[in-house]
Formats: structure tokens, sequence, C-alpha cells
């Protein structure tokens, strides 16, 4: 597993893993619950809609669209059945039927994410850490203990119920996180199994010259660069919080600039002549004693693009 704010980048073995994992899902449970919600809107005579849904083979495609354009196309080919469905029926049976649909998918979700299998998705997927902030564990235990990450819908299910059990379409998150991006349009976020802020360059940054060690209250740290990604952090800072909430790490930034101070690269290099024969690099002891992972990492540790941000912002002496 290599991994917004931090990328979900899966390898071949584990969307192949997660292919057998739906499969199965839909062919033995999520299909029965589908079919219901097929043969009302047969018998309203929503019939192009139907039969989006009308084979398992289908359901289990629909699950598995793995990209944003693949996602956004579903929505169009589901939106224009509807609506060709609807013409010369009246607003009554669209409005009741669309309300169908979406309680029947609520139904579907419901099941499929107190399921085993969701678990099982969730293990494979080993998204560790909320892909929206990087503040929070998102580890998934098991199914008997209840604890794994929530899953925001990229595209929400209340405006795409039909992708309500898209698997590429949940994204494992933390609970503040999902609760702030709630039922916002998906074009103004970064897609995390695509594209996360180390693609285009966005970095935490320490907004004071750092010359001298900072007094605790001194510490300001932003997103960047304004100039030129303004709008996507504004949209980050308004949906997940996440300036304020990095504010809350300024006793973390502290300790950082410090161990930076005191472990410079003279320390480090002792250090490593040392204990040579526990590292394989020098890299790796500056991950234990910094906390310094690379960015495939990032989804493994809280606050690691934070931490490998500032690092390289500060002078090494
Ligand atoms: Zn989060």
């Amino acid at each position: 597993m290599v991994a917004d704010t931090i990328k979900i980048n899966l390898n071949t073995e584990q969307r192949a893993e997660i292919e057998k994992l739906i499969k199965k899902e839909v062919y033995q449970n999520l299909y029965s619950e589908i079919k219901k919600i097929c043969n009302y809107l047969k018998d309203k005579k929503f019939i192009k809609t139907a039969e989006l849904i009308n084979a398992k083979e289908k359901v289990y495609k629909i699950c598995l669209l793995d990209n944003t354009s693949a996602l956004k196309k579903f929505t169009e080919i589901s939106q224009n059945a509807f609506e060709e469905d609807s013409k010369g029926k009246c607003a009554t049976l669209t409005k009741e039927t669309q309300k169908y649909i979406n309680t029947g998918y609520n139904e579907v979700y419901r099941k499929f994410s107190t399921h085993a299998a969701a678990y099982k998705i969730l293990k494979v997927m080993g998204v560790n850490v909320c892909p929206y902030c990087n503040r929070q564990y998102t580890f998934t235990v098991h199914k008997e203990k209840k604890i794994r990450p929530e899953f925001d819908h990229f595209f929400p299910k209340s405006d795409y119920p039909f992708l309500a059990v898209s698997i590429y379409n949940l994204v494992p998150s933390c609970g503040l996180c999902n609760k702030g991006k709630s039922k916002s349009s998906p074009e103004k976020f970064l897609y995390p199994y695509e594209e996360s802020f180390e693609d285009k360059n966005i970095r935490f940054e320490l907004c004071n010259v750092i010359e001298n060690l900072l007094k605790q209250e001194e510490i300001v740290v932003k997103l960047g660069p304004v100039e030129k990604h303004g709008d996507l952090i504004k949209q980050y800072n308004d949906s997940f919080k996440i300036e304020a909430l990095y504010e809350q790490h300024s006793d973390y930034i502290l300790e950082l600039l410090y161990k930076n101070y005191i472990f410079n690269d003279e320390a480090i290099e002792s250090i490593y002549r040392s204990y040579e024969e526990f590292f394989n690099s020098k890299s790796e002891l500056e991950q234990l004693i910094l906390g310094k992972y690379e960015p495939v990492n990032f989804n493994q540790r809280p606050l690691s693009k934070l931490t490998r941000d500032i690092l390289q912002q500060l002078v090494r002496k």
C-alpha cells in the first residue's frame, strides 16, 4: 500500500482483491436489495432507469467504477435515463420514485457498510490516516469491534444514489472530515484516489522567518501557495477547517523545530555511526528521530505531511 490532502494509491494486487470482494458481495448480498429497487422502477414504468441495474453484472460494474470521469459519466447516464422516464408522468409519481430510489439505496449502503465485506475492503486499502486532513488515525480493526473509518461519499449519495456502494466513490475518512464535506459538490475537491496536495505542490508553510527557535505563540502555519491555489485552499479550510485545526498543533511544531535544531546533520551523522547496524540508510534514522516520512507513506502517520513540509522549509545546520 502506498497512499485530498493525501492520495489513496492502490496497486494492482489491492485492486484485484477489492474486485474479488465486491463481486462476492454483489452476487451474494447486495443484488437482492438492488433488485427490489429495479422491480419498483419497472412497475412504475421507469424502464430506462431500471435497465441500469437489471442484472448483477451491471451492478457489479457500477460498484467498480474507478475514476472520476467514469463516475461522472455514469451520473450523467443515470440522470438522463431518469429524466427520459419522467417525461409524460405526473410530478408526484416522479418525486415518489426518486424518493424510493434514495431510500432503497440508503438501505443498500447501510447493509454494505455494516457487512464484513466493507471491513475486509478497508483492510485491503490500508488507509490508516484520514486522506482529507492527515490528522486522525482511521484504523480498521474488525467488524465485531466496529472500528473502521467513516465512508465519505465523494459524489454525495443524496444526489447520486446509484453510486452509494461504488467502492471508489467511498473515501475512508475521519468523522470530522466526513461531516465537514457532507453534501458538497465533488468538483470542489481533489479526488483522493487520483490526486493529492503533493501533486499540486500545495504545502504547509511556517509563516515566520525561521532564524531562531520560535515561541509556541509565534507559530503560524498556513497552506500555500495561495496565489496559485487560493480557491482550493479556501475550500479545504471551509469544509475541513484545515488551518484552524493545524493551528492547534503548535506544540508539535515547536517540538519539531527543537528536534531539527538539536539533531543537526552532525548529530545525525554521529548517531548513525554508533547505530549503523539498525538502519539501512541515514534517512531511516531521520525518519525515526524527526518523524520524516516520504509522501508515499503519508497515509500511515498523522501529521506526516505537515512534518515533511516544515522540515523541507527549515534550514539544516
Ligand atoms: Zn479527516
